[in-house]
């Protein structure tokens, strides 16, 4: 089944990809902003994230945009069909060739299924960042209860991904709480390791 843009018909054409697909998980705080955009830029992937994806459709004051906005402002998920339209709109502005680093999407059971059904391309690898400890990056007290639900979140309808990733052999465990550098490197030597990158010689500068 390929599935249709649910709520709006911008959603520009970018399906019927073979799109090398790596999906990022972890905890708010894990560092998989962090860690995607340092890959992109080392391994000359392509970083897209779903939460500036959506950010974008607001800025850009779209009807998607509007509908996601109040979801936005709480912290809680977006519906997986507004999510589904700024992905398949950001992947395609992209113009990505190479592997593409999926950071914040799939974030539930539900729209890993919606992904595969998308024939956006193939998920080659699942990576799930661990935290030993949470990190509040110094927030205010307003932004302590929108981490918190975001936690929630991950809890509830995240984690259920880890199995369904796990199930297909693509899902590695990756220590987060290491330096940022070290992080990196065993995320490029996943990468590396499942062909998303070609490998390279010499060490990985980070
Ligand atoms: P992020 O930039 O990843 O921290 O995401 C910011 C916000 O975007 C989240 O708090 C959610 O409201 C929304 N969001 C990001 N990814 C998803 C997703 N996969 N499904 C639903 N909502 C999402």
């Amino acid at each position: 089944m390929t599935a249709a843009p649910l709520i709006s018909n911008r959603a520009i054409d970018a399906r019927d990809s073979d799109a090398t697909l790596v999906v990022l998980l972890g905890p708010p705080g894990a560092g998989k902003g962090t860690q995607c955009e340092r890959l992109a830029r080392r391994l000359g992937l392509t970083h897209v994230s779903t939460g500036h994806a959506l950010r974008e459709e607001v800025r850009r004051g779209t009807r998607l945009g509007a509908l996601a906005a109040r979801y936005l402002d709480r912290g809680r998920l977006v519906p997986d069909a507004l999510v589904v339209d700024a992905m398949t709109n950001a992947i395609a502005r992209s113009g990505a060739t190479s592997g593409v680093l999926l950071d914040g999407f799939p974030r539930t059971a539900p729209q890993a299924r919606l992904l595969e059904d998308l024939d956006l391309g193939t998920v080659r690898l699942a990576v799930a960042l661990i935290l030993e400890r949470l990190r509040s990056r110094g927030r205010a007290d307003d932004q302590i209860d929108v981490l918190r639900t975001r936690l929630i979140s991950y809890e509830t309808d995240t984690r259920p991904l880890l199995d369904h990733y796990g199930r297909r052999g693509i899902l590695v465990h990756v220590d987060g709480n290491r330096s940022a550098d070290e992080v990196t490197a065993t995320l490029a030597g996943h990468l590396v390791a499942a062909g998303v990158s070609p490998a390279r010689s010499g060490p990985l500068l980070v």
